[in-house]
């Protein structure tokens, strides 16, 4: 009876967590998927802990780990500062490769705890789960901690292209599957860690050599990875509701990575593969030309969009380390008092996590209807007055478009360029995070606004008052 109560019980947490996916697809709905995914996290874990049915002393165990476990998470996402998501969210997968692999060892040392035969007689079919499984989850580890190393700054974003790596990858890869065959054979534990071992390794050398700007594919794909990892888990574990949860964030991540590859214009295929987008030439390989820049004032700016007529505002990473947001839709709502069409325009990769553009927008009041995607908004760019850059760099970049040594090119950019006049705001002329020069600063319908995004704005809105 508690049997089936506890898998029907999972089944509709699995359906509440596809709601919570389809309400997330749109910023209107997000809030209701995110109260779905809770519900529907609430029920799993109550069927897990009541139906499921550990043992008393496994019910403490499981009590002190969730005190442990919450204490920390409360306080590192109080702590955590908005800018450094991406790399939390790397720390976080890690941890979910590292839980992955250690499931799967203590499935293969404490076999009948689980169910799943004994020591030296463990069914098949759970070590070829298990070998799979743990092989994810090395992968996961290493390669997360990486990216978590590389968006913290604490290692050098660019990439390091270790000789013959695709064939070192190539053959790693092969060995791996020998070793996880030969594994499931004989349940050797000295090929267990093997396999752990050239999975750890794997990890490595797959995430090194991608850098710069290709970082938000990775961040996206080890998210894919951890899903695959934890529904490894489920299945030595036999748990059906993490089975759905980590085959669901696995193939939504392997989605987002498409789209993010999509965006960025590279083939998901090398991605996957490890190294993609670093064979080009070195960063700024194009001839900068002129170098004088003209620069600007909150109060030419004000004169400027005041007395435009269609006006586009583009957000990127430089917004959200100043929180720029709030007084920018303050700004945004004075230029259309005055009768100044305004429009936001957000590249897929804007800022440090896919859709954190969107996100600071709506924490801000922004009309949704007033934020378009890059693809739906480029073609305006040429019929507008303004384009207001603020804080973001290399989605402007025209070298992804015509320099192809450069490591960008390639990656479709916002066409600011294009408009009458280009407003960029940011405090240098220094690069953005694919550490590229940008021609854009120095061309002749450029003004460079340097200061503080949150201060210049506020200093526009003073402006646009008098
Ligand atoms: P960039 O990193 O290209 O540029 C941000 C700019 O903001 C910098 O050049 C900096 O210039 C400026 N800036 C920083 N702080 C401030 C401030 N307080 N006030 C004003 N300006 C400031 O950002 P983009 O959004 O254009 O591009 C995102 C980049 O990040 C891409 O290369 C993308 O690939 C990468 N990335 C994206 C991820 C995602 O998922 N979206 C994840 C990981 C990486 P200055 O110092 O002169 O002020």
């Amino acid at each position: 009876m508690s049997e089936s109560t506890a898998a029907f019980l999972y089944l509709v947490s699995g359906v509440l967590f596809i709601l919570a996916l389809r309400g997330l697809s749109h910023p209107t709905t997000s809030r209701q998927g995110n109260m779905m995914g809770m519900v529907g996290m609430a029920i799993a874990i109550l069927t897990t802990l009541f139906l499921a049915g550990p043992s008393f002393g496994g019910f403490a165990l499981i009590v002190v780990g969730i005190a442990i476990g919450g204490t920390a998470g409360a306080i590192i996402a109080r702590r955590i500062a908005m800018t450094a998501m991406p790399q939390l969210v790397a720390a976080f997968h890690s941890l979910v490769g590292l839980a992955a692999v250690m499931v799967a060892a203590a499935a293969l040392y404490a076999p009948e705890s689980m169910g799943i035969g004994a020591i030296g007689a463990i069914h098949g079919q759970a070590l070829v789960e298990m070998s799979i499984g743990v092989a994810i989850g090395a992968i996961t580890f290493t390669g997360s901690v990486i990216a978590f190393l590389k968006l913290d700054g604490r290692m050098s974003g660019k990439p390091i292209m270790l000789p013959q790596r695709h064939a070192i990858n190539i053959a790693l890869g092969v060995l791996l599957v020998v070793l996880v065959v030969w594994f499931a054979a004989t349940e050797s534990h000295a090929l267990f860690w093997l396999v752990v071992l050239v999975s750890l390794a794997l990890g490595v050398l797959l995430i090194i050599p991608i850098g710069g700007a290709d970082m938000p594919v990775v961040v996206s794909m080890l998210n894919s990875y951890s899903g695959w990892a934890a529904a490894g888990i489920g299945f030595t574990l036999q748990n059906l509701a993490l089975i759905i949860t980590g085959a669901l964030v696995g193939s939504s991540g392997a989605i987002l990575s498409y789209i993010m590859c999509k965006g960025m214009n590279r083939s998901f295929i090398s991605v996957i593969l490890g190294g993609f987008g670093g064979e080009s030439g070195p960063a700024g390989g194009e001839d900068m030309g002129d170098r004088t820049i003209k620069q600007g004032s909150a109060e030419d700016a004000a004169y400027l969009m005041a007395n435009a007529s269609k006006v586009i505002i583009v957000p990127g990473y430089g917004m959200a380390v100043a929180q720029a947001q709030h007084a920018l839709r303050e700004m945004a709502d004075k230029l259309k008092e005055e009768g100044v069409e305004v429009k936001y325009a957000i590249h897929p990769v804007a800022g440090r996590m896919p859709g954190h553009m969107n996100v600071l927008l709506a924490e801000a009041n922004v009309p949704y209807d007033d934020v378009f995607e890059l693809e739906d908004i480029n073609s305006e760019f040429s019929q507008s007055d303004v384009a207001f850059v603020i804080g973001a760099n290399d989605v402007t970049n025209p070298a992804a478009r015509d320099d192809k040594t450069s490591p960008i090119y390639g990656m479709p950019i916002l066409n600011v360029d294009q408009a009458q006049t280009c407003l960029f705001v940011k405090r240098s002329l220094g690069s953005g995070y694919a550490g590229i020069d940008n021609t854009l600063f120095y061309k002749d319908n450029t003004m460079m606004l340097l200061a503080d995004a949150k201060k210049m704005v506020e200093d526009i809105v003073k402006a646009l008052d008098r």
